[in-house]
């Protein structure tokens, strides 16, 4: 399909969204490309999987930020790759460094750089214990499959976003709707 036919789809799709997130949060090894970064030298040429440059350039022409969460022990060579593809300038906020947590740490430090909180993010990564433990924080989070962050895992979180934010929204207007209440009988 090629980078511009990928993000010609990728902006279709999100125009099918009232709302979309207002961080996207991408892991690298297996998400973004299909290696582990500390496997492989500085000097090699990594790959993206496929789909991965046209959706990173749709949702930066759409206006939704982009930033890296990765545990890679080796972010000199995670950068070096970012540069060597032409995609490090593209990420707002960039968090990599090993840790014994599931990428929670992460989180907080990406939520204090950027300002967004966590129920306007959006995240995707290929550990399932990540996608546990950050989803607990309140981020939409979303597993991949084999072809790292393609068109079926935007869609797929771009709706279970939605769907949460929805969700999130009744809750709040509950809570409303029931201090008034519990407010007007004290009266
Ligand atoms: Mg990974």
């Amino acid at each position: 399909m090629g980078d511009d036919g990928v993000k010609k789809e990728a902006m279709d799709m999100m125009d099918e969204f009232e709302v979309l997130p207002r961080l996207v949060v991408v892991d690298l090894d297996y998400t973004l490309w299909p290696f582990y970064c500390e496997c492989l030298s500085k000097h090699d040429m990594p790959s993206l999987y496929p789909y991965a440059k046209g959706i990173l350039y749709a949702l930066k022409d759409k206006g939704v930020d982009v930033a890296v969460a990765s545990r890679s022990p080796t972010p000199d060579i995670a950068n070096t790759f970012l540069e060597k593809l032409g995609i490090k300038s593209i990420f707002v906020a960039q968090e990599i460094f090993s840790s014994w947590t599931h990428k929670t740490d992460h989180f907080q430090k990406l939520k204090q750089r950027t300002g967004v909180p966590y129920s306007e993010m959006l995240f995707f990564d290929d550990e399932d214990r990540n996608i546990q433990a950050v989803s607990k924080m309140g981020v939409t989070s979303i597993l991949v499959d084999d072809d790292g962050v393609d068109l079926g895992a935007l869609r797929q979180g771009l709706s279970k976003f939605v769907q949460n934010k929805s969700s999130l929204e009744k809750n709040k207007q509950r809570w409303r709707n029931f201090s008034q209440k519990s407010t007007s009988s004290q009266n």
